[in-house]
């Protein structure tokens, strides 16, 4: 189990809306109607708010770096289709996901599939699409090979690199050292000569280094050094369509957190363009952002079942839970577990009087949403609020646990 550290201030998301009675709002519509419409627990996502931040984004990148859409961050297929406009391409990690990104008007030249389990369906589907297939081992090239030829031509992969350094200060480290992910950047003159005698053709190169990254600093080093890499390692032989330089743009969540520069990032990307151009005029940057897109236009809503002492402590306990939010009670990949920001969404400005637990309803104590935060005094019937929930939210989470209701998921 993580341990708990100190409880501190949180991390307060800007921008909130107050209503009436300092309630909670979300695109302009108060939680306690949203709840009563859709039920509890309840996932909003405020898609005007993400495509607000696709395009703040765009309009500081280079001209011609392309932003792609990571969908296992939140595949929810109604903010797929309201986000696709503003987006290049999304990147998928599975026929499922593929189908989604296609119902959302993305054409297949500008989807590209990851991930190291590809199934024979998924690349079947992929290879049937026509979309990009990262290549993760020799084992996998030469099962897309196979379904190629079954399809009669050539089917366009990309190379990812496993590189041989380390995303610095990041959440989740994807790659340096041993790793199922991408293939090891000694073994890629290899899988390179090995891929000529094959119906597929090299249509870019990858990297994707780790998540959850807030240092400016730490991602235009390892967005340099990928470049780096791919350069040293393409032959003379290919000049490939793109380059992508992966995601793990981060977002602030905990005490202390600050929100990404984007500034040194984008000017970073500068220099990386030209330097590309220099040596193919052609080939464009791609970026790959999940988290950052969605992650801060999100909330999951639940309601206080009940409120009790224990040893002095108060615990409010909650119909939503770690089956629906993996990500906030601290079981996905944290060590030290904090505290998601949050908030009592319907007494917003009542005086923080109180310090409370609220843990969901699973028969685990493992099913903490918070622990020691101070709060305006809550009765059941209240509502929590969970704010930064828009990615690595619902699909992330082990849904299925104890049988309890999936919560509703709305776009507003
Ligand atoms: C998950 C993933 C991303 C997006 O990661 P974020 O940290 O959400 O930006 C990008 N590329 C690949 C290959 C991924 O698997």
């Amino acid at each position: 189990m993580a341990r708990e550290p100190e409880s501190g201030t949180h991390y307060w998301p800007p921008g909130l809306e107050h209503g009436e009675h300092g309630e909670l709002r979300i695109a302009g519509q108060p939680v306690h109607a949203l709840a009563a419409q859709h039920g509890t627990p309840l996932y909003v996502y405020d898609a005007e708010d993400a495509g607000e931040r696709i395009q703040a984004l765009r309009s500081r990148l280079p001209h011609g770096v392309r932003l792609h859409y990571a969908v296992k961050a939140n595949p929810h297929s109604q903010l797929l289709h309201r986000l696709a406009p503003w987006l290049d391409g999304m990147d998928v990690a599975s026929a499922g996901e593929l189908l989604r990104a296609r119902q959302a008007g993305i054409a297949p030249g500008n989807i590209s599939m990851a991930g190291p389990g590809k199934t024979d369906h998924d690349l079947q589907a992929a290879i049937h699409a026509g979309c990009v297939i990262g290549v993760e081992s020799f084992g996998q090239l030469h099962r897309i090979a196979d379904q190629a030829r079954e399809h009669g031509h050539r089917a366009p992969v990309s190379i990812r690199i496993n590189p041989d350094f380390r995303l610095k200060a990041s959440g989740m480290h994807m790659g340096g050292g041993a790793s199922p992910f991408g293939i090891d950047a000694e073994a890629v003159p290899e899988i390179l000569e090995e891929a000529r005698h094959l119906p597929v053709f090299v249509a870019g190169f990858q990297v994707y280094a780790g998540s959850q990254n807030l240092h400016a600093d730490a991602i235009v080093e390892a967005q340099a050094r990928s470049l780096a890499l791919i350069l040293e390692l393409c032959p003379a032989g290919i000049i490939p369509e793109f380059v992508n330089l992966g995601g793990g743009f981060g977002i602030p969540y905990f005490p202390g957190d600050r929100p990404l520069e984007i500034t040194p990032v984008t000017e970073g990307l500068e220099r990386l363009q030209s330097q590309l151009q220099e040596r193919w005029p052609e080939t464009r940057l791609v970026l790959e952002l999940g988290r950052y897109l969605v992650g801060e236009s999100g909330v999951y809503i639940t309601r206080v079942v009940d409120r009790k002492v224990s040893c002095g402590e108060t615990f409010l306990v909650t119909d939503g839970g770690m089956h629906h939010h993996l990500a906030a009670s601290g079981n996905l990949g944290q060590v030290v577990r904090r505290n998601y920001p949050v908030a009592l969404a319907t007494r917003l400005n009542n005086p923080e009087t109180e310090t409370v637990n609220i843990v969901g309803p699973l028969c685990t104590p493992l099913d903490r949403l918070a622990m020691r935060v101070r709060m305006p005094h809550a009765e059941p019937g209240d509502l929590i609020a969970i704010f930064q929930s828009g990615a690595y939210g619902l699909t992330a989470s082990p849904a299925a646990f104890l049988d309890h209701p999936l919560p509703a998921e709305i776009v507003l």
